[in-house]
């Protein structure tokens, strides 16, 4: 430690790095972030995992931050004055939008940014672009929750807190999530709870550090999640094990269902699953007389080309027991980045304004145009996922990229890389010169969430605050004013409002937040939407009585396979994932040297039966290919994985995974199939 404890102020905040909402408290010293104590909050019960801890400060102090508008120019970057570079931007976009339509722009906005900045962001591509082409990085990663939910239950959220399914439960169906590692602080939360005789049943193509204290642990084929969910279905309905009444009251579409998983045998399911049988049975007997039991899921139910129908599937299995609704239950998608979930809420997608309200509903339509004083285009928009491939196509011309990095977080990059360069016009509005800023025409100078007001949704749909703690020299500026001068130049005149007067207007117009205010939050009031009005508390578990939707909706998922399967060319099957010590991009934990140290280069896991064959040991140097290109790797030998199969996380730039995953897409939530892909591994 630098500091003594009294030369420091300490900041409440939400941590910057996953969707657990961990409160903390920056300790500032001169105007500089010294240090992260623990807080006790609502999901993290005065818990910080590494990256909260150590990995959530020194990025925003970094020498290599932005401080400056810069414009390329002969294909190099030059200083810019704000004018200049703001001055251009409205000109582009506007000639783009006269040349070719409002629909040729679009924007990606930032799921690590507050809900006021997102919700902005996407104000600004509706009224003043006057176009819905807005999205965000849910895409990659649970817009198959977000969507899946919404069509079964009525609401694409986390049906239960996390204290609620960690605390006094039988039992836990943990499906392709590893959060001992992705959510450390919900991990060890889970790990408590199995040392007070909670029981937890694993289903994760990976030995995951959870197996140790599984009853069952199903290594389950990735890609084959529908199957195993309609098999669990049939041994539940087959053994008179389903909720009749709930199913009778609160449901629709049951029937259908269960003619579907008649065909789905556990001996049939073994096969595709690779896996037991017996313990499909075991599981599902468990599962379904255990009182009190939550499914936990992530990305290895989401990111497939099935990946919607996968989240559905799982929800008809909860439902079939009647495990919503509960407390100790429900069905609970761990989202990945600290404010995915705001970002969906604000309507940073295509099709939903604030609040997942219809861009397709006139009266939604005319509710918006009244709010912001301007027409608004029916048309539903693009998803980034299309995006992308029609600017290839010359369709989509000018984009607006606040705070991504698709050139290392979309799959096959070599694709992402083209379309990039076939824009005409590119904004990137960052901290740091990423490799999507390098294509850039115009960067932007943007401020972390340690320089700003605002607040985040969790994982569990909890409103929390993140306060300032620091004013660092520089031009930086405030993203939500940058947006406002763009909006300003462009036509669409409005006046800046500071965070606080955002979330007003964020819940005059959205109801499921309209009785959230930094007023309450600032009083140690903890919200979940929905928070219907000023009375309100907040929605603790969702869909109890009564589903969002009416009833919950069996959708009759059937299982089908990757898109693609390992051959003798490219014989094994990838999975990609998070490891602990950093959070996606490394934007902020790759400037954090111990974290480096722990882990600073890109590694492969392999079987150690599939290794020997290879001739590859422990350590060495590997090269990786699929049809999409080749990278190096460092292989880690052991028996985390099954034979035919390997792991990579998604965190480096060299080396980066993404380079070789395949881009096919599931067709409702256009989510990729980051989880399945066909490579090939040898010695360098
Ligand atoms: Fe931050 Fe997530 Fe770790 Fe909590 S669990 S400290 S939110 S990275």
């Amino acid at each position: 430690r630098h500091y003594r404890a009294w030369e420091v102020k300490k900041v409440r905040t939400t941590c910057p790095h996953c969707a657990t909402g961990c409160q903390m408290d920056l300790l500032v010293k001169n105007n500089r972030i010294v240090g992260v104590d623990p807080a006790d909050g609502p999901s993290n019960r005065g818990l910080l995992c590494v990256k909260g801890k150590f990995g959530s400060y020194k990025f925003i102090h970094s020498g290599d931050r932005l401080t400056h508008p810069l414009i390329k120019r002969d294909g190099k970057f030059e200083k810019a004055s704000w004018d200049e570079a703001l001055d251009l931007i409205a000109s582009r976009f506007t000639e783009i939008r006269k040349k070719y339509g409002a629909d040729a722009n679009a924007g990606f906005s930032c799921s690590r940014a507050p809900n006021e900045d997102n919700y902005i962001f996407q104000k600004m591509m509706r009224a003043a672009f006057g176009t819905n082409n807005v999205d965000n990085c849910a895409r990659v990663c649970h817009s198959a929750s977000v969507h899946g939910l919404a069509t079964t239950l009525g609401s694409g959220a986390m049906t239960n807190p996390i204290r609620d399914i960690t605390e006094d439960v039988d039992l836990i169906l943990l499906i392709g999530s590893n959060p001992t590692e992705a959510h450390p602080v919900v991990g060890t939360q889970i790990r408590q709870a199995i040392r007070r005789g909670t029981q937890i049943i694993v289903v994760d193509p990976r030995k995951i550090d959870l197996v140790k204290d599984a009853v069952i642990h199903m290594p389950i084929k990735a890609g084959t999640n529908i199957a195993f969910a309609n098999a669990m279905i049939h041994v539940i309905l087959g053994e008179g094990l389903a909720d009749m009444d709930y199913i009778r009251e609160r449901t629709e579409g049951y029937e259908e269902l269960a003619e579907i998983v008649k065909d789905y045998t556990p001996e049939k399911v073994a096969e595709i699953c690779h896996i037991d049988a017996e313990d499909i049975r075991k599981a599902a007997r468990m599962y379904a007389r255990a009182k009190k039991a939550p499914i936990i899921y992530c990305l290895g139910v989401t990111e497939h080309s099935t990946g919607t129908e996968g989240v559905m599937s799982l929800s008809n299995l909860a439902m079939v027991v009647g495990k919503i609704g509960k407390s100790g239950c429900g069905i609970n998608p761990l989202r990945g980045q600290n404010n995915v979930q705001g970002a969906c809420d604000m309507g940073c997608m295509p099709y939903d304004f604030p609040g997942y309200q219809k861009v397709a509903n006139k009266e939604v339509r005319e509710k918006f145009e009244r709010a912001w004083g301007v027409p608004l285009s029916e048309t539903t928009g693009l998803m980034s996922t299309q995006v992308l491939p029609e600017a290839i196509e010359g369709k989509i011309k000018g984009l607006y990229i606040f705070g991504e990095d698709p050139m290392v977080t979309d799959p096959d990059t070599g694709h992402v890389a083209k379309s990039l360069e076939s824009l005409d016009f590119l904004v990137v509005q960052e901290l740091f010169m990423t490799e999507t800023a390098q294509y850039a025409d115009v960067i932007l100078p943007g401020t972390s969430y340690g320089e700003k007001e605002g607040t985040f949704s969790n994982t569990e749909r909890r409103v929390q605050r993140v306060r300032k703690a620091v004013t660092l020299e520089g031009e930086m500026r405030l993203d939500t004013d940058i947006f406002y001068d763009v909006m300003n130049r462009m036509g669409y005149s409005c006046e800046k409002k500071t965070a606080a007067e955002i979330m007003d207007e964020i819940a005059s117009v959205t109801p499921a937040f309209g009785g959230i205010s930094f007023e309450r939050l600032d009083r140690g009031e903890t919200l979940q939407w929905p928070c219907l009005d000023k009375e309100s508390k907040g929605t603790y578990i969702m869909h109890v009585g009564k589903f969002s939707r009416g009833l919950g909706y069996f959708y009759p998922a059937k299982y089908r396979p990757s898109k693609e399967l390992p051959d003798n060319e490219y014989p094994f099957m990838m999975v990609t994932g998070r490891m602990l010590y950093h959070y996606n991009t490394r934007a902020m934990t790759g400037r954090t040297e111990g974290l480096n140290e722990i882990c600073g280069d890109s590694y492969i896991e392999i079987n150690q039966g599939d290794a020997a064959m290879l001739g590859i040991r422990d350590g060495d140097k590997v090269k990786v290919s699929s049809r999409r290109g080749e990278i190096e790797s460092r292989a880690v030998v052991g028996d985390k994985m099954m034979p035919s199969e390997v792991f990579m996380t998604f965190h480096f730039a060299d080396g980066n995974v993404n380079k070789i995953t395949n881009f096919v897409i599931d067709d409702i939530a256009r989510i990729p199939e980051y989880k399945v892909c066909a490579v090939s591994v040898k010695r360098a």
